[in-house]
């Protein structure tokens, strides 16, 4: 059903808000990419998936499970025809905009001790002022001890925050350009504040790394071998008196990260191969080896092959070529306050179902993913047939801006791929809003691409 309200299909809602109860608890619990995979890891041991050092070899039927340092997975179900054939593949990303403690981050000013951070991806930095933040991170001592942190989730636990500078005494700062209100190198986090005592003889660093080597064993040294990701605070809640929609940080793109491997999950064995390829770094460029660009998904795959068949590279070569894959990336959504960057016939509108981008990009399209329109029809033909609500758009007006996601990645083994995902609003903010309806048909959407897709 092409661009109408999904709800309408609904007389009984409960399938649908159960489902995002479901996805609330992934996006609150699920704030890196390390978590997003141990969650990932759960789900998929529950439905009998092994990991892929646990099989001799693969047959239809089989479930299975590939971890990339723990910062991205990919998990398949062995289907009826051989991998030459190609496979039905969801990618989807789950990384989002954050701030990163630095290697060397703590200082002391003024009886503070702050940590200094360098932020990840396209946030808006006035965004994250003034608000409470949660440490998440691992840490990684000599010996390889991994030491897990999260702190400020959790009702008992302290939170952290940036300060801001108070409106009475910020009448230069608030002459400057929206990008350069707030700098990069200002959003440090207040970490620790104790007044000194005259007795006092320790600075209030060193009482914050004593504190911190009591509490989690941690030395000043072991920062450098550390990913500590400062995101904001609680839970995902229900937003809108109707209770319609979801506010909650990192729904680009776990939003489609999560709905792609229920899909997987619950699709059971396919006539194809089907695949969840939740990867990282896709904020900044799906560069190194746990983004899109990363061999590991090729070498993935031919091990997948050298478990069913005798390899050779050619049947990787077909494997890749013969492959049907959504992009599932989050799509921007309709905002009552900006409708002047949107072109109206091509934009995507909250609650009118799973968006598809023939192309993203910026300036006459560079940079994307063109799908070819032969497979786009297959697609039409697959959600009509399962009457799921779609719709398609751009991302903005032309010249208004643009962007990319992991298609074109993909779309260069000569896969056919297209973008496929669910409308946001304030996208990259650290709170940021889907609807409820839309999670759903995005989640049958994808179960019947992977059902139905076919070479
Ligand atoms: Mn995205
Ligand atoms: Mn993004």
């Amino acid at each position: 059903m092409y661009g109408k309200n999904a709800w309408n299909k609904y007389q009984d809602k409960q399938e649908v808000l159960k489902f995002n109860e479901e996805y609330k608890d992934f996006i609150t619990k699920g704030k890196t990419e390390r978590e997003c995979v141990s969650y990932a890891i759960e789900l998929c041991k529950k439905k009998g998936f092994k990991e892929i050092n646990q099989f001799t070899s693969l047959k239809t039927g089989d479930k299975v499970y590939v971890i990339n340092k723990n910062r991205n997975i990919c998990a398949f179900i062995i289907g009826k025809e051989p991998l030459e054939q190609g496979i039905n593949i969801l990618g989807a990303h789950i990384d989002s905009p954050r701030i990163d403690l630095k290697q060397n981050p703590l200082y002391e000013s003024k009886g503070f001790t702050l940590a200094d951070t360098h932020y990840y991806g396209g946030i808006v930095k006035y965004q994250w002022v003034a608000r409470p933040l949660a440490l998440h991170g691992v840490v990684y001592k000599k010996d390889g001890t991994e030491i897990k942190l999260n702190i400020g989730e959790n009702p008992n636990d302290p939170v952290f925050c940036i300060t801001d500078l108070l409106p009475h005494l910020a009448k230069d700062k608030n002459t400057k350009p929206a990008d350069r209100v707030i700098e990069g190198e200002d959003l440090d986090v207040t970490i620790r504040h104790l007044p000194l005592n005259e007795e006092e003889k320790e600075s209030v660093k060193k009482m914050t790394l004593n504190l911190l080597k009591e509490t989690y064993h941690i030395e000043e040294e072991d920062f450098v071998s550390a990913e500590i990701e400062i995101v904001p605070a609680g839970e995902a809640r229900d937003l809108g008196l109707d209770r319609s929609m979801i506010l909650g940080y990192g729904h680009d793109d776990r939003v489609c990260a999560y709905t792609s491997l229920r899909a997987l999950l619950d699709a059971g064995t396919c006539n194809y191969t089907t695949c969840a390829f939740l990867v990282d770094k896709e904020e900044i460029g799906s560069v190194g080896a746990t983004g899109a660009h990363s061999k590991w998904f090729e070498n993935t795959l031919a091990e997948l092959i050298a478990l069913t068949t005798e390899y050779n590279d050619l049947k990787l070569r077909h494997a890749l070529t013969n492959t049907r894959m959504l992009s599932s990336d989050v799509s921007a959504g309709v905002d009552p306050l900006y409708t002047s960057v949107f072109e109206g016939k091509n934009a995507a509108y909250l609650g009118n179902g799973i968006c598809f981008n023939k192309y993203t990009g910026s300036r006459g399209k560079s940079g994307c993913n063109d799908a070819d329109p032969k497979y786009i029809a297959q697609i039409r033909n697959i959600m009509d047939s399962n009457s799921i609500h779609y719709q398609t758009a751009e991302l903005g007006r032309v010249d208004i801006g643009g962007g990319g996601t992991i298609a074109y990645i993909l779309g260069n083994y000569n896969m056919n791929v297209i973008d496929a995902g669910i409308a946001v609003l304030s996208m990259h903010a650290p709170y940021e809003v889907v609807s409820k309806v839309d999670v759903y048909e995005a989640y049958l959407a994808y179960m019947a691409f992977l059902k139905e897709a076919k070479l």
